[in-house]
């Protein structure tokens, strides 16, 4: 998830090495009535259970893998140096509890320097390009929100529409479309909603040496998952709640579910009595975007742009790869496709998903890099049925799913996770942000009734 455009949105936007595998715990280790049973130990699981925790209310937390951070993970083992499989950047919007944590936790956080370099072919884009380039991302803005503040009542144009044929027509109008569109929202300019989109909020981005996914492992640290335990149904028709797991059946006055809304649409979960239509329908409204990160990993600086770098070479449609060099300065570098490209690699090997990115690289600084490349490695979260995807995207015109998908329902079942946070959504501190008002709402509810 990126965007390297954004000191200029920005201005038009309202002026505006923990390791995270832990043993599994027994049911034994809970409390047996409990109040509240969380399902999911993501950002959001583990942000619910510290605030229970704090709340003084008892509760049992599953997560089916077989570590806690969900999509929030950095991998140790396939570089030898952190690599996050998932989310990298940490936005700040404007604040973000995990930073904090991680300064105090002694882990090193720097703000993302905001380099960028632009190439046209296999040179590096003039003084006038760049200029026509800014003219072009000022374009997308003023065009992007005129679209989101004309819309009346939920309806709005796809970005695509909203943009108009003559934008794409022009030098950069792919380039711009896709910093926005597929290399941080992960969706093509035809499928998501610059009504939704407006309404987010700006962020900075910050980089944490060690990994964001270590970060976040070390935020849940202490916090007990009975791992390797997945939820099949909820049956939420008594006066408590029920949960079938792989392990057995939980009883409690209130369940916290944060599960992606791709697991929801896949029915992964089924629920007793079925889900109210208007809830049915808002998981309908939001898809799961597609993203993946490949990684490439080289012998030396390649590059010469200096650390956490951003290279971008001038787009003719959405199918490319947005870049970011030397992260951390560890030549690691990060390639990046969303939306329909993403799911194109998907359905191909993962040999075939590194050779796409190094060959966009090769475009611009020559085919002798590969002779420097010491390793490749791609994600495919679409394949993995814990997630279904990358993160959540409201379909145009359905601005209100995700409030409708965080409603409580019947005062005691209550959706979390990024999908249903309405101004931070598809975010590591949105899915936290509705973790900690889930459980406060949790919290409030067992008070009430007991
Ligand atoms: C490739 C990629 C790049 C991203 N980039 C960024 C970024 O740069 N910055 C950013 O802020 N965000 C980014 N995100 C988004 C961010 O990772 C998510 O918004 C956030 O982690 C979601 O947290 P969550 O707790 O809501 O959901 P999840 O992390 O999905 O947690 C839900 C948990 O539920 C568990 N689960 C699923 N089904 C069941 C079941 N049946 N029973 C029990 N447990 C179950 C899962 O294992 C998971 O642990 C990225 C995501 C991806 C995939």
């Amino acid at each position: 998830m990126a965007n390297t455009l954004q000191y200029s949105r920005r201005q038009f936007l309202k002026t505006a090495a923990a390791s995270s595998l832990l043993p599994s715990i027994s049911f034994a280790d809970f409390p047996s009535n409990p109040d509240v049973v969380i399902i999911g130990a993501g950002i959001a699981g583990l942000e619910a259970a510290r605030t229970l925790t704090k709340q003084g209310i008892t509760f049992i937390m599953i997560d089916a893998n077989d570590r806690i951070g969900g999509r929030v993970y950095t991998n140790h083992s396939v570089f030898n140096v952190p690599f996050d499989t998932h989310a990298h950047w940490m936005r700040a919007s404007p604040a973000n509890p995990l930073l904090d944590h991680a300064r105090a936790r002694g882990f090193e956080v720097y703000r993302d320097p905001g380099r960028v370099e632009y190439f046209v072919g296999n040179r590096k884009a003039t003084d006038e390009e760049l200029t026509d380039l800014h003219q072009t991302d000022a374009l997308f803005n003023s065009r992007i929100k005129h679209s989101a503040l004309s819309s009346a009542s939920g309806a709005d144009d796809n970005a695509r529409t909203a943009l108009g044929e003559d934008f794409f027509g022009t030098p950069w109008g792919y380039t711009v479309a896709s910093d926005y569109g597929v290399w941080d929202m992960a969706q093509d300019s035809a499928d998501w909603s610059p009504k939704s989109w407006w309404s987010s909020l700006d962020a900075t981005s910050w980089f944490c040496t060690q990994g964001y996914g270590a970060v976040v492992a070390d935020y849940g640290r202490a916090v007990p998952v009975r791992l390797r335990t997945g939820a099949s149904r909820i049956d939420w028709s008594g006066p408590d709640v029920t949960v079938t797991t792989s392990a057995g059946t939980i009883r409690a006055k209130a369940a916290i579910l944060t599960v992606s809304a791709g697991v929801l649409a896949a029915e992964r979960i089924h629920f007793t009595p079925s889900l109210p239509s208007q809830k049915q329908q808002a998981i309908q409204n939001i898809d799961m975007a597609l993203m993946n990160y490949i990684g490439l990993l080289f012998k030396k600086d390649i590059f010469g742009f200096g650390q956490d770098t951003y290279v971008y070479q001038q787009q003719h449609d959405e199918t490319g790869v947005g870049y970011l060099t030397n992260t951390h300065n560890v030549n690691l570098t990060y390639g990046y496709v969303g939306g329909s490209q993403a799911k194109a690699l998907e359905a191909e090997s993962m040999e075939t998903t590194v050779a796409y990115a190094l060959d966009g690289l090769k475009s611009m600084l020559g085919n002798n890099i590969e002779k420097q490349l010491l390793k490749g490695f791609a994600t495919a979260c679409g394949k993995v049925p814990l997630f279904d995807g990358a993160y959540s995207s409201v379909r145009p015109g359905k601005t209100a799913a995700r409030r409708e998908l965080g409603a409580a329902l019947a005062e005691k079942l209550f959706f979390s996770g990024e999908a249903t946070h309405t101004s931070q959504p598809s975010t590591v501190n949105g899915g936290l942000e509705r973790g900690h008002a889930c459980a406060l709402e949790a919290a409030a509810y067992v008070r009430k009734i007991s």
